[in-house]
């Protein structure tokens, strides 16, 4: 219930992995760094000073940079390589990155003992209607690894 981080599957690999679930800072985590700040105020200044504003604003500031790229780290797959974010903006880039990380996961001794990737696969048309047409005239040849 309280867990940040939630499971899914690849959408490339089908490899089962977690992601986090908000890539904003919550409304617990905001209390926690105010309460922070304020308590670091007092310790700093013996008072409580207006000075802490400003150590509030850096610790919030602080707190969502590292959140947004800690979320943004997670959407990458571990396994292949796939990025959603990217694909959803540049399908080609997502391509290339996935063929990249491939490159370098063969070479990698980190990913000797990982299973390997299930590559999604076309199927072939079915010869029972005569002729088979060519499915897909323009394919996207940067997703093929
Ligand atoms: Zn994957």
């Amino acid at each position: 219930m309280f867990s940040h981080r939630r499971s899914c599957y690849c959408a490339f690999c089908k490899t089962q992995r977690k992601v986090y679930k908000s890539k904003n800072l919550s409304i617990f985590e905001v209390l926690a760094l105010i309460f922070l700040s304020v308590l670091i105020t007092h310790v700093v200044y013996k008072s409580f000073d207006p000075r802490g504003l400003a150590i509030v604003g850096l610790f919030l500031l602080v707190g969502e940079i590292f959140t947004q790229v800690k979320w943004r780290a997670s959407m990458t797959c571990q396994n292949c390589g796939f990025d959603p974010v990217l694909y959803v903006k540049d399908q080609e880039q997502a391509g290339l990155k996935i063929k990249a990380f491939l490159e370098r996961r063969a070479d990698s001794p980190a990913h000797l003992l990982r299973p390997a990737i299930k590559l999604p696969t076309q199927r072939a048309p079915a010869k029972s209607q005569g002729v088979a047409k060519p499915t897909a005239p323009s394919q996207n040849l940067s997703l093929k690894v």
